[in-house]
């Protein structure tokens, strides 16, 4: 028999879950709202091993989901700061094309930007450039003034306050281990005891093809883990970064290639790469486990990506292992940087949702079924992106489930 009773179970406490949870109390205030979440604490995961930029939503097709909830989301996730006392700055982002040939891609990033409705895009001359970023390197400069950094557990822990006074409630160290159906509802089932819910939110991050199985819904995609590992500056260095610095972006995958961000609380990070993890939640590259991995290399979706994209690939693994090629790419970004300027820091796991024929889901994906929506695919940038991504998944939900 479930121990209690709710009308909405939202499954993982990262930003994109607990977003949807909280706007679920606002728009619904009479409904019993219930968020598990499988660690002590909220934002454990992706939402609490981020870069912690504020994305301006320059890089997104526009007329995509990406483009479009980037953008609100920056102004909204800004906004949100303001009113609830959450460090941030706009410190601004310059996007620098290192060879001739990538200034005509830094101009059409500058038209897609603008497409996009982001204002105050422009380039910069070299004497401009010196006076945001005197130690930059390179040949063409795309200023993006209105990119920003905070801290998002900061964030993911007001949205949980939030979820609380709004009614709801967040159980922490609850683990979903089975979703099943029974006499009309459903039934989680958990570490802690079982719960009965009408609908469920399936926010789980990197294992959201998982709960996704275990309510017997096949995913269309699977969760492949991408470390991404970050040096820091030492302090004698710091000061050679004002704001955030970038290469010229692979549009098919603007996370990747090696960019320095300057922390909301001190520090300057080089990184992150992305290299293949053979844990899903394992931040060092010694971290395995048999059964991520198995499920990883039996799914014909990850060779066939190996096929599409084994060229990137092989240069990030190469830039891990190899920190005398990391400094080479990041002193196209900042010539005076050395070797020994660089400390091993933290890392992120990406949860990436990668397709049967291998090729990457690009844009943000829900889907919604009778009584259950799946988050399929957050990646970047959907920590500036959290708060319409919360209220178009509950807009998505009142549809689907008929509120
Ligand atoms: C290295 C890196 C850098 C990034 N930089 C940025 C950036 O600068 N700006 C930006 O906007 N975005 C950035 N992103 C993307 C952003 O962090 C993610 O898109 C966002 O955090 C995804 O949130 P989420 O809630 O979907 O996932 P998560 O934060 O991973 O949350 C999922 C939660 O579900 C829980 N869970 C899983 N299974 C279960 C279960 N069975 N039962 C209960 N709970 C469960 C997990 O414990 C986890 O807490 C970055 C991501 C990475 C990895």
């Amino acid at each position: 028999m479930p121990d209690q009773r709710f009308d909405v179970v939202v499954v993982g406490g990262g930003i994109v879950g607990l977003s949807v949870a909280m706007h679920f109390t606002q728009s619904f205030p009479h409904l019993r709202l219930l968020l598990v979440e499988k660690e002590d604490s909220v934002a454990r995961h992706q939402s609490g091993h981020n870069s912690g930029v504020i994305h301006s939503g320059i890089y997104y097709k526009p007329g995509s989901l990406k483009a479009k909830l980037c953008v609100e989301g920056a102004a909204a996730m800004q906004a949100f700061c303001r009113d609830y006392g959450i460090a941030y700055d706009i410190c601004g982002k310059v996007i620098v094309a290192t060879r001739e040939d990538e200034i005509p891609r830094i101009q059409s990033l500058l038209e897609r930007g603008q497409a996009n409705g982001i204002s105050g895009l422009r380039l910069l001359k070299k004497e401009e450039l010196k006076e945001r970023e005197p130690h930059c390197g390179g040949v063409g400069w795309l200023l993006v003034p209105g990119t920003g950094i905070t801290y998002y557990p900061a964030v993911c822990e007001k949205y949980a306050g939030l979820i609380t006074t709004g009614g709801g409630s967040v159980n922490t160290g609850t683990e979903v281990t089975g979703v099943k159906r029974a006499n009309g509802e459903t039934v989680i089932e958990t570490n802690r005891g079982a719960y009965s819910t009408r609908f469920v939110v399936n926010c789980a991050g990197l294992h959201s093809d998982r709960v996704s199985r275990m309510a017997n819904k096949k995913p269309e995609v699977s969760i492949i883990p991408f470390r991404g590992e970050y040096y820091d500056l030492t302090k004698q260095t710091e000061h050679l970064v004002r704001g955030l610095i970038y290469p010229t972006p692979d549009l098919r995958f603007p996370f990747l290639g090696v960019h320095l961000t300057r922390r909301i609380h001190g520090g300057v990070d080089a990184g992150p790469n992305a290299v293949l993890a053979l844990k899903r939640e394992g931040y060092r590259w010694t971290d395995f486990n048999l059964r991520d991995t198995l499920e990883t290399f039996s799914y014909s979706g990850f060779w066939r990506m190996g096929a599409h994209y084994w060229r990137s690939a092989a240069g990030e693994v190469y830039r891990s292992l190899n920190k005398t090629a990391f400094t080479e790419s990041l002193k196209k970004l900042l010539p005076e940087i050395r070797e020994a300027d660089l400390v091993s820091d933290g890392a992120g796991v990406r949860a990436q949702a990668v397709r049967r024929d291998g090729y990457l889901v690009d844009d943000f994906q829900f889907v919604c079924s009778e009584n259950i929506l799946h988050v399929w695919n957050v990646p970047s940038p959907a920590a500036t992106a959290s708060l319409p991504i919360g209220r178009e998944i509950v807009k998505m939900a009142k549809e689907g489930f008929r509120l």
